[in-house]
């Protein structure tokens, strides 16, 4: 009698720890699609503004322009928009035709 009880129970731990993996890696794939847009939303990641990568914020490379803090996947990135910027302000910051 016991032993089928432990059988049983044995039987339906595995049947519990089966169904919760299977269920697991099911919610699993759904976080994957929303993982990105929730921990932007909560702010614990930020888009790199160049490749559009999603980063987190604490392990991030910033720049600040001011007020705004812009962060980067890498230092390529990052150069990449530093030289962004600083061409489109001597292009807005010169005279038109200066240029010439
Ligand atoms: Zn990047």
């Amino acid at each position: 009698m016991w032993k089928w009880l432990i059988f049983a129970l044995a039987a339906y731990a595995l049947y519990r720890l089966f169904t919760n993996d299977w269920k697991k890696s099911q919610a699993r794939e759904e976080d994957e699609k929303t993982k990105h847009e929730r921990m932007v939303a909560s702010g614990e990641m930020v888009k790199d503004p160049v490749c559009g990568a999603y980063i987190a914020v604490d392990s991030s490379i910033t720049v600040r322009d001011g007020e705004t803090v812009y962060r980067f996947c890498s230092y390529d990135c990052r150069d990449t928009f530093v030289r962004r910027i600083q061409q489109s302000r001597q292009k807005t910051e010169l005279p038109p035709d200066h240029k010439a």
